[in-house]
């Protein structure tokens, strides 16, 4: 089953889920994510996708968790198209499970702030942030669409690893009543999240985006919308990270024209591009130029 974005609606709610198993794995095999950092990025990445559905084409989103534990920072971005890439700054942390017995995520993060960005192609970007109340990013996702954006949400998000540290199951939904939504809907959607099982126990079960918001959405009679295809994908290049090495000083790249070569590596994805000496030099002639 591939990664697949659903969108569905009924009378005064909008419901979308998302499985993203094979992306959050791609995302463990480019960063070498142990278990704690996949569940954090992998829940990351797909809260972006969800968040990113609700673009216009063009538009993008980054959701950045700037907690104080060992993880260190966690940054994801998507399109409304399905495209998603992250990364985590420590994909090494490990620590012992929580006292639920589960991957102790949001004590990995740590306190700090959630900082949302939404690129519209037009004008200044438009950033929100809060604190990060557990660091668990389902239930920092909800906060922030309540507080910054004035939005209520329910966002529910999953990653079960496996002992071979690969994810078997990643996924989520988010749910968000409109603004005319009736008091009677309202109750009825609390009574439905309040039963609601995990997600990544839903995918591991096999059940696709259309199937969790069946179950999710018990009783209430949905429409199904578009569906969009999800996957990990950067819009690297080389010439883009040319600017890293021209941003570094003179004397750091004079180095690098010494000895002859550069790896410059993709942060956001893990790519790695070469420089032979030639291109150095070149770039190191720009640079000083521009100085
Ligand atoms: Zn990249």
């Amino acid at each position: 089953m591939s990664d697949i974005l659903v969108k569905a609606i009924t009378k005064g709610v909008r419901v979308y889920a998302a499985v993203t198993t094979d992306l959050v794995n791609e995302a463990i095999r480019r960063h070498d994510c142990y278990p704690i950092a996949a569940a954090a990025l992998g829940r990351t990445m797909t809260g972006a996708l969800l968040m990113a559905a609700n673009l216009k084409n063009q538009e993008a989103i980054t959701i950045d968790f700037r907690g104080d534990g060992p993880l260190g920072s966690i940054t994801a971005d998507a399109t409304p198209d399905g495209f998603v890439r992250g990364y985590v700054h420590n994909p090494h942390v490990d620590l012992p499970l929580n006292a639920q017995g589960k991957l102790d995520v949001g004590g990995a993060i740590g306190q700090g702030l959630v900082t949302v960005t939404r690129f519209t192609g037009l004008g200044e970007p438009m950033r929100g942030s809060c604190e990060i109340v557990s660091g668990e990013i389902a239930e920092d996702l909800t906060n922030y669409l309540y507080v910054s954006e004035q939005t209520p949400s329910s966002v529910g998000l999953g990653v079960l690893v496996d002992k071979d540290f690969k994810a078997v199951a990643a996924g989520g939904f988010m749910l968000q009543p409109m603004p005319d939504a009736d008091e009677e809907i309202i109750s009825r959607l609390e009574e439905n999240l309040q039963k609601v099982r995990p997600v990544s126990a839903m995918i591991a079960e096999g059940k696709g985006p259309r199937a969790i918001i069946k179950e999710l959405m018990a009783g209430f009679d949905m429409e199904f919308l578009s569906s969009t295809e999800l996957s990990f994908k950067c819009q690297c290049s080389k010439e883009r990270l040319e600017d890293v090495l021209l941003n570094l000083g003179h004397d750091d790249m004079q180095s690098l024209v010494e000895d002859g070569h550069a790896e410059v590596c993709c942060h956001f994805c893990g790519e790695k591009y070469q420089f032979s000496r030639e291109e150095l030099q070149k770039l190191l002639d720009l640079a000083d130029g521009l100085r």
